[in-house]
C-alpha cells in the first residue's frame, strides 16, 4: 500500500491510499485497525502533506563511506545518530526556507525508515516486523553552523529542514533501490541502499536499544556522497526506485 497524508482546501488533514493517480481515504488509524474507501479522489485535486507526523525524527551520519570520505571523516565503529525535531517536517512541495544564520545550506537525500510498533530492544533479525514502510526525507543541513557548532541540532533543526513523502511504501525492500537528488535537474547524488553501512535492520536494533520508538517514528538512514549547497530558486528533487520523487522548491526567508 502506498499511504499518505492529505488535505482539501483548509479541511482536516486525512489519511489516503494511492492508487494509480487517485486517492481513497482511509477510515481508522493505518497504524493499527482501518478500512480503505475506494480510490475515486484525482491526486491532483488535494494538497499532499508530510505522510506522517512523527513523535520524534532519529538519524543516521555517516552511513555511507564515500559521504564520510568527502568530509574527511572516519567510518564510524557503531552508527552514529542525533535527532531532528517534528516541527522541522514538511511535505510534498512545501518550501525548504534558507535561514538568515546560514550560508551554506545542503540537500542531504535518504531513506527513512517508518515505524509500525512501539518497540524496545528489537533485535537485527525481528526488525522487519516493527518497520511499517520507507519513503523519502531530505536531511536539510546547514553545513557551516554544523562545522562551527559540532554539536548538530542547530543545523538540522530548522523549520522546513525535513521533507519527507510523498507517500510511505509498506512493500518496499531497501537492499538495493536507487537512491539520487537533483537540484534544477542537475544531477548531485546518486548511490544504491546497498552501499549503506549499516543496514536498515542493524539500525532498529541499534536504535531501540537506546530509546523506545513509537508507530510513525522516522529514522533517516544517512546520506549519500554529492551534498552541495542550495539557493533560493532551486527545485530539489529526491528520487528513490520505489518511493517516488520528493520535489521542494528553495527560497530565501524574509528578514525579521
Ligand atoms: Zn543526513
Amino acid at each position: 500500500m502506498q499511504l499518505l497524508r492529505f488535505q482539501f482546501g483548509e479541511g482536516e488533514p486525512r489519511f489516503g491510499w494511492l492508487h494509480q493517480n487517485n486517492i481513497g481515504i482511509i477510515e481508522g488509524n493505518p497504524f493499527a485497525e482501518f478500512r480503505r474507501a475506494e480510490a475515486n479522489i484525482p491526486l491532483e485535486s488535494v494538497r499532499l502533506l508530510a505522510p506522517i507526523q512523527p513523535s520524534k525524527i532519529v538519524c543516521v551520519g555517516r552511513n555511507y563511506a564515500a559521504h564520510v570520505k568527502e568530509h574527511q571523516a572516519e567510518i564510524p565503529e557503531y552508527p552514529l545518530i542525533f535527532l531532528k525535531p517534528p516541527s522541522s517536517v514538511i511535505g510534498q512541495n512545501d518550501t525548504i526556507i534558507l535561514p538568515p544564520q546560514s550560508k551554506q545550506v545542503e540537500h542531504e537525500a535518504e531513506l527513512a525508515i517508518v515505524i509500525g510498533k512501539r518497540s524496545r530492544w528489537v533485535p537485527a533479525e525481528q526488525a522487519t516486523s516493527v518497520i511499517y514502510g520507507y519513503t523519502i526525507a531530505n536531511d536539510v543541513t546547514a553545513r557551516d553552523l554544523q562545522k562551527r557548532d559540532g554539536q548538530w541540532t542547530r543545523s538540522k533543526s530548522f523549520d522546513s529542514f525535513c521533507p519527507l513523502g510523498p507517500y510511505i511504501e509498506t512493500e518496499f525492500d531497501p537492499a538495493d533501490a536507487v537512491i539520487s537528488c537533483f537540484v534544477n535537474d542537475d544531477m548531485r547524488q546518486m548511490a544504491s541502499t546497498r552501499d549503506m553501512i549499516f543496514d536498515t535492520r542493524q539500525l532498529v536494533a541499534f536504535i531501540t536499544s537506546i530509546m523506545t520508538l513509537l508507530p510513525g517514528d522516522i529514522i533517516l538512514t544517512g546520506t549519500p556522497a554529492g551534498v552541495s549547497p542550495l539557493s533560493p530558486g532551486d527545485i530539489v528533487k529526491v528520487s528513490i526506485e520505489g518511493l517516488g520523487i520528493l520535489q521542494n522548491p528553495v527560497a530565501q526567508e524574509s528578514s525579521h
